[in-house]
């Protein structure tokens, strides 16, 4: 299959790299798919994660942990995917395997929308992250696991920290609520990607205005 094949909306973070020679925000987004993104991502989750399942094991709740892995499971590939990952140009390849820098190889099971995340997505996704970074707290401290809570809560800071200064300020996905990219560089790649710029522009969106 060949790259264009693969790029049915023809968004440039899947054409082929040699054309983004002399893009003038090269270097300023994570717009290419890079192995080492994704592992510094995953490392910065697991930071919080093992720690958060350690201390609910140790503190006889461990099977509710099944809940957290349900949760996790229907978060990730069916209600995330939507609300998040269906708007942002790496979703945009063709083929049913998501391939980026976070939620790599989860099944899509939604079509691509070009458009920015609605409101209600919004405080859908801030509700979604509330369970997820919030569900091991209760057994944790009803289990008596209070080094561990700290070490959780620390490994949660810590990974929303890290996202924001490093991954949110480069991010693709623009009209997330946690995005920081600068205007000015939102613009030029909305300019290079005429589907998601008229999609933008249909919902109200202008070049140059404020974010
Ligand atoms: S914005 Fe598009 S063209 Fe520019 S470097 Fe990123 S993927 Fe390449
Ligand atoms: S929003 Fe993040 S996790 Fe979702 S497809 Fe884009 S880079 Fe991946």
């Amino acid at each position: 299959m060949t790259e264009e094949s693969n790029n049915p909306y023809d968004i440039c973070t899947w054409r082929p790299a040699s054309e983004c020679e002399g893009c003038s925000i090269a270097g300023q987004l994570k717009c290419r798919f890079n192995w080492g993104d994704l592992l510094h991502f995953m490392a910065m989750f697991f930071a919080f994660a093992i720690p958060a399942v350690i201390g609910v094991i140790r503190g006889g709740y461990g099977w509710y942990l099944l809940g957290w892995a349900a949760f996790l499971m229907i978060f990730f590939q069916l209600w995330e995917i939507r609300i998040l990952c269906s708007h942002c140009p790496y979703y945009a390849e063709k083929g049913r395997t998501l391939h980026c820098i976070a939620n790599y190889g989860s099944f899509k099971a939604w079509k691509y929308h070009p458009e920015p995340i609605s409101k209600a997505e919004t405080i859908q996704l801030i509700i979604g992250f509330i369970i997820l970074g919030g569900y091991p707290f209760p057994f944790l401290l009803l289990g008596g696991q209070f080094a561990w809570a700290l070490v959780a809560a620390w490994g949660l800071f810590l990974f929303f920290w890290t996202l924001r200064k490093y991954t949110c300020s480069q991010c693709v996905n623009f009209s997330c609520f946690l995005n920081a990219v600068p205007q000015q560089v939102v613009d030029e790649y909305l300019a290079r990607n005429p589907v998601m710029r008229e999609a933008w522009e249909a919902s109200g969106w202008q070049a140059g205005g404020e974010r």
